[in-house]
C-alpha cells in the first residue's frame, strides 16, 4: 500500500515494502535463491535468475526509486559499480563533462578506463554555467554533477544544468551520495539519472559496501536494467537487506548529524589554526543560497584547512573521537585526508588545480554529542598551537 502523500520521513517506514504479503513480516524476507523453478514449461515467471531480479534486491531497488520519485531504481555491488554501470551507456567518440572536484574512483573510471574505450571528457567547474556551455562539444553526451561536491562542498546548480543538457540532447548524471533524497532530489529538478554510494548516508553504519542508480525515463530505466543484467556487478541479497534497514533511520540520522555539522562548521571558523572552512550552511559559502533553493539543508559533511600536512598530522593525532579513514555518512564521525584518501588517485598537479592540498581535511559527522566532539578538537588545536610556540622559539633560537 503506497500512498504518495505520506511526507519523506513517513516514506521511509510505510512504502510498498514495509510488509510482506506472504507471511506479514515487517522486515523484507532475505531470498537467497541463486535460481527459480519455472512451473509453466510455456511460460517463465517474473524471476528466473537473481543476476537478472531478485525479489530481495527488488525491494530496495523499488524504495530507493519511489524515495528520489524515479521510476526504477537498480542495486549494484558497489557505489563505483553503479556509476561504472551507468557510464556503459556512453559510445566510443561520446564526450561527457563531469564536476572537477568529483570523487577520485569516478575521476579514475573516467581517464584510467573509459578513455581506453574511446569516451572523451572534460573535467570543468560546473559551478558556473557559462563554463559549462563553452566546453559543451557536439558529441557531449552527458554532464556528470556532484553538488556538494567532494571534497570542496562547492554547489552546482542543478536545474540550471539539467536546461542546457536538454538544449544540447545530453543526459545530466547527479552523483546524490552527499545528501541523499532526504534533503536533495535530482530527478525532481530535471536530471536523469541518480547515483549512489548506498556505503554512505543511506546505509549508514559502515557495515556495508553498496551502489544505486535511479532513473526518472523509463526507456533509459530499460537501458540500464539491460546493463546491469550484461556487466552484472549486482549487490547480494543481505547487503539489499542491509541498506533497507539503514534506509529506516536515514531521516533522523541525517537531521542529527546535520545540526552537529552546523554547530562544529560555526566553531571551526573562530578557530587561528584553520584557514578556511567549506560547509554549504556557512552564510559565508559563496554557493549557499543556491543550494538553499535546490536542497533541504547543508548536510552533515564539511572540510577545513589547516597550514600544512604537518599541521593534519598533529591534530589527526590528537583526536580521540572521529575515526581516521576513508568514507563518510556513518553513525560515527569520519575525519578524512582527501590528498591522501578519496583523491590519492589523482595526480598531484590535478589535486592542487582542484584546491585539495596537504592541509586539507573533510570531516563527516556522526551521530556523537557535537559538545564532545567540539571539546574534542579544542584539544587538538591546544596541541598544535603548542606545537607552533615551540618551533616559533625554536626557530628564534630560545631553545
Ligand atoms: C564513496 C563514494 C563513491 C564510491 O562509492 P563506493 O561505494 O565506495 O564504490 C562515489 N561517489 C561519492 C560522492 C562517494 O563518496
Amino acid at each position: 500500500m503506497v500512498r504518495e502523500n505520506f511526507s519523506f520521513e513517513t516514506k521511509l517506514i510505510h512504502n510498498q515494502h514495509s510488509v510482506d504479503p506472504w507471511t506479514g513480516a515487517v522486515s523484507v524476507p532475505i531470498q537467497h535463491s541463486s535460481t527459480f523453478h519455472q512451473g509453466d514449461f510455456e511460460s517463465f515467471g517474473k524471476y528466473d535468475y537473481s543476476r537478472s531480479g531478485n525479489p530481495t534486491r527488488e525491494a530496495l531497488e523499488e524504495t530507493i526509486a519511489h524515495l528520489e520519485g524515479g521510476v526504477k531504481g537498480f542495486a549494484f555491488s558497489s557505489g563505483m559499480a553503479a556509476i561504472s554501470t551507468a557510464f556503459l551507456l556512453l559510445s566510443k567518440g561520446d564526450h561527457v563533462l563531469i564536476s572537477e572536484d568529483v570523487y577520485g574512483g569516478t575521476y579514475r573510471m573516467i581517464t584510467e578506463v573509459l578513455s581506453r574505450f574511446g569516451v572523451e571528457y572534460s573535467f570543468v567547474d560546473t559551478t558556473d554555467l557559462g563554463k559549462i556551455e563553452s566546453n559543451l562539444q557536439p558529441n557531449t553526451r552527458v554532464i556528470y554533477v556532484e553538488t556538494p561536491s567532494n571534497p570542496l562542498l562547492k554547489i552546482s546548480d542543478i536545474k540550471g544544468i539539467c536546461q542546457l543538457a536538454k538544449q544540447h540532447n545530453c543526459l545530466t548524471f547527479v552523483d546524490n551520495t552527499f545528501l541523499t533524497p532526504a534533503l536533495h532530489r535530482p530527478l525532481e529538478l530535471g536530471a536523469d539519472v541518480v547515483l549512489h554510494s548506498a556505503t554512505k548516508f543511506l546505509s549508514g553504519h559502515s557495515d556495508v559496501v553498496a551502489g544505486l542508480a535511479v532513473v526518472k525515463d523509463p526507456e533509459l530505466a530499460d537501458k540500464i536494467g539491460f546493463l546491469q543484467n550484461t556487466f552484472g556487478a549486482v549487490l547480494g541479497v543481505q547487503d539489499c537487506w542491509l541498506v533497507l534497514r539503514g534506509l529506516k533511520t536515514l531521516h533522523v540520522r541525517l537531521r542529527q548529524s546535520q545540526e552537529s555539522a552546523r554547530q562544529i562548521a560555526a566553531y571551526l571558523t573562530t578557530v587561528p589554526e584553520v584557514t578556511d572552512v567549506f560547509f554549504p550552511g556557512l552564510k559565508s559559502h559563496p554557493g549557499r543560497r543556491l543550494h538553499e533553493e535546490q536542497a533541504e539543508g547543508p548536510g552533515a559533511v564539511l572540510s577545513f584547512s589547516l597550514k600544512d600536512a604537518r599541521a593534519v598530522k598533529t591534530f589527526v593525532e590528537e583526536l580521540r573521537i572521529p575515526v581516521f579513514a576513508v568514507s563518510l555518512g556513518a553513525v560515527e564521525s569520519i575525519l578524512s585526508y582527501p590528498s591522501k584518501m578519496s583523491h590519492g588517485a589523482m595526480p598531484v598537479e590535478e589535486r592542487e588545480k582542484r584546491g585539495i592540498h596537504d592541509g586539507l581535511l573533510r570531516l563527516s559527522v556522526g551521530l556523537e554529542r557535537a559538545e564532545d566532539l567540539i571539546e574534542d578538537f579544542e584539544g587538538a588545536f591546544a596541541a598544535l598551537k603548542r606545537e607552533s610556540q615551540e618551533l616559533g622559539a625554536w626557530n628564534r633560537g630560545a631553545i
